[in-house]
């Protein structure tokens, strides 16, 4: 691919757009231009030429019309927590960044529907609904760092996708802007709508590889009136396992079903130097159940508590107030930072298969372990198939280590694909999985992707090095 450079005239374009206190130049600002040339990928770096701070849609209209009449590639990001490399500048050129397009524009309470900016912190909509009895249930774990724009771009999940489903799920309509510049507005509040092609379900989950989205609007559900947590340690990983599908199949739909593994709950400790309750078990699994009657949900949590002790679970930790329902999560939210603590060199991955073949994901995952002699921690949103996959390099040598990740990943791939799954649940493509894409698509689903993308970027400036090999 042949970009041009950010030339003095092009910077002095940029700042005509944005004035000169939003963008930040390589050469002149490294320091805090820094922040900008990674997410939170392990070992994923690239410099852009220049930043700018949008505000508005028509900046980044008028951004995106220079860009591509300059030929330069142009990467949005928004709060750089991705774990696949989406936001990395591979190309250099313009990273548009939208922390400041951070507005929650309205709560309507009559519609049950919320309109934000896409630089809007997740956990701030969620604060901000639940003031009113609302609930926006996708919370992924980083949502007191991530956007929502970077949500819709990665279709991100979290553990209550178990019940309540991703991301998609709630977007009502979006404003977008084309890589011509053009803005363009497609759904709005309304729960339904077939007026012809899906564009916006095509938006989201698109890696910000097809339109920059610059307004969101999202349904909401009335705040669940009860909550309970429960968490089960299991002597042995795969009972654990077994419980995951078992509670599934006995028609219970708790919010969230985590799976986390002794080693990751070790290095939570280690990192945070507070005792994880039940430490030495195999397994954990972390379940929440919520509705509208103590009842009901008391009927549920007792029979959820019945099935983890049938499979051998050493206790059922209750959690019925907040102080200790923190504690809880606290553990899980941590996992991500202690296994990198653990191991800075890492490699993770984000499989996602049938439910029901959590137990046969995790066995597999174990051999493979052992067959390379490594480490691999697993962890997860086992409730809606969705397992982390970590291979810690902790004394492997570099060299060795550089030859076991693409063994050991194209190995859990080929696992998880034979068993009915997808390479990755919620995490996205971007720049680490972009060569694995031939393995876990057709050659003709591919071609059409192709072709989408040349359609509304036929220069391929808008966030170039991702997605396809
Ligand atoms: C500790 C930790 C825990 C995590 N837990 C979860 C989890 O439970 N579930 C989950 O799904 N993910 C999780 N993630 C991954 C990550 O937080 C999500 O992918 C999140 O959606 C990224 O949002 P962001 O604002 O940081 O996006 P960025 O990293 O800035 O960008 C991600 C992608 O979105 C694009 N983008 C950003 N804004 C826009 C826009 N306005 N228009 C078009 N494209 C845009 C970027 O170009 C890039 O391709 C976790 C990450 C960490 C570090």
């Amino acid at each position: 691919m042949m970009y041009n450079r950010v030339n003095a005239a092009t910077v002095a374009e940029l700042r005509g757009i944005v004035g000169a206190e939003n963008v930040l130049l390589a050469d002149g600002d490294a320091e805090m231009v820094e922040r900008y040339t990674h997410d939170e990928t392990v070992g994923l770096r690239a410099m852009p030429e220049v930043v700018v701070r949008v505000s508005s849609a028509q900046q980044i209209a008028d951004i995106l019309r220079l860009a591509q009449r300059e030929r330069i590639p142009v990467t949005p990001r928004g709060a750089g927590y991705g774990l696949s490399g989406g936001a990395v500048p591979v190309y250099g050129g313009i990273v548009l960044s939208t922390e400041k397009m951070n507005r929650i524009l309205e709560i309507d309470r009559e519609n049950l529907m919320v309109t934000v900016e896409p630089g809007v912190i997740t956990g701030d909509i969620h604060r901000a609904v639940e003031a009113e009895g609302l609930f926006y249930p996708p919370d992924p774990a980083s949502l007191d760092s991530c956007t929502i724009g970077g949500n819709i771009a990665e279709c991100a999940g979290g553990p209550r996708a178990v019940k309540y489903g991703v991301t998609r799920h709630y977007v009502c309509g979006l404003e977008a802007v084309l890589p011509s510049g053009e803005i363009i507005t497609c759904g709005g509040k309304l729960v339904k709508n077939v007026t012809g092609y899906d564009l916006m379900q095509l938006l989201i989950g698109s890696e910000g590889t097809l339109a920059v989205v610059t307004r969101i609007t999202l349904r909401l559900l009335p705040l669940p009136r009860v909550q309970v947590d429960l968490l089960a340690p299991f002597d042995d990983f795969q009972a654990a396992a077994n419980t995951v599908s078992d509670i599934i199949a006995n028609r219970i739909l708790p919010t969230t079903i985590e799976f986390m593994e002794r080693d990751s709950i070790l290095a939570v400790e280690r990192l945070s130097q507070k005792e994880v309750p039940y430490h030495d078990a195999a397994a954990h699994l972390l379940i929440q159940l919520d509705g509208n009657t103590q009842e009901a949900v008391d009927a549920d949590y007792e029979l959820v508590a019945e099935l983890c002790l049938k499979h051998g679970a050493r206790d059922v930790l209750v959690a019925k107030d907040r102080r200790t329902r923190d504690r809880l999560w606290e553990a899980r939210r941590l996992i991500i930072e202690a296994l990198k603590h653990e191991s800075p060199v890492n490699h993770m991955e984000d499989v996602v298969v049938p439910r029901a073949e959590i137990p046969a994901l995790l066995r597999g995952i174990k051999e493979i372990a052992a067959r390379h002699g490594v480490r691999i921690v697993c962890f997860g949103h086992a409730g809606d198939g969705n397992v982390h996959v970590n291979v810690l390099k902790d004394t492997v040598p570099e060299q060795q280590w550089e030859m076991l990740v693409p063994q050991v990943t194209e190995e859990v791939y080929r696992l998880t694909l034979s068993l009915g799954g997808a390479i990755t649940g919620e995490h996205g493509i971007g720049a680490t999985r972009r060569r694995y894409l031939p393995l876990a698509l057709d050659e003709a689903q591919i071609a059409l992707m192709r072709g989408i993308k040349a359609l509304f970027d036929p220069h391929n400036i808008l966030n170039p090095g991702k997605i396809f090999p």
